[in-house]
């Protein structure tokens, strides 16, 4: 093994290291990598030449794990003793990813149901507060824009899901059939408990 490679510029594609400072920025979520932190370097072409990209281990795991595979393929620790600690492994950072993936995917789609993270909206059937920390549903909108439909996120207090369906243009979600609204929800809501579950199946009540 040699150590005292000087070449003019990295050549290795990937770097996994502790970082030897707190100067770089995450390229996935702009926040410094500290001193030590694990973090993916990618080697990038660039105008003024070759250098690494670097992303925190765990971002580059949820973002990009294709490259963080062939990393650890290449075991790409180039000097083991800069590590911080153990390297998580590749099945730790695939739980990461996958736990992104759902949550990102539950986001997306409606109906889903979340805590109200600010206490700033209203019910938009009822316009009572939603306050901070308690329940709402998301329910669709049916909007015309361009001689489509798009179907927007409608938020509600629990209790007023029934209700709001009533209405004509409020949906549970794009073809999504009312009866099926609660395994709708329970799909597209992974983050909820089941004590969140018995409010909510309380609240929106039997729906036909
Ligand atoms: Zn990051």
């Amino acid at each position: 093994m040699t150590d005292d490679t000087t070449e003019s510029g990295p050549t290795a594609p990937y770097l996994i290291e502790g970082a030897r400072s707190s100067r770089a920025k995450c390229k996935t979520c702009r926040k410094p990598i500290l001193k030590d932190t694990l973090r993916l370097g990618i080697l990038v072409e660039g105008p003024f030449g070759t250098g690494y990209m670097w992303h925190h281990l765990p971002c580059a795991a949820r973002n990009q794990f294709p490259k963080v595979e062939e990393a650890y393929a290449q075991e790409a620790w180039g000097d083991v003793a800069s590590l911080p600690d153990e390297l998580p492994s590749l099945e730790d950072l695939n739980h990461l990813r996958e736990a992104a993936e759902t949550k990102k995917k539950a986001r997306k789609v409606l109906p889903y149901a979340e805590h109200d993270p600010s206490g700033r909206a209203k019910c938009k059937h009822s316009g009572e507060p939603i306050p901070k920390g308690s329940l709402r549903v998301a329910l669709g909108q049916e909007v015309e824009f361009g001689g489509q439909t798009r179907v927007s996120p409608f938020l509600v207090l629990p209790s007023q899901v029934g209700e709001a369906l009533q209405v004509p243009g409020i949906v549970p979600g794009r073809e999504v059939d009312p009866l099926d609204l609660m395994e709708h929800l329970r799909t597209n809501s992974p983050d909820l408990d089941e004590n969140d579950w018995t409010v909510l199946e309380a609240e929106i009540g039997s729906m036909e």
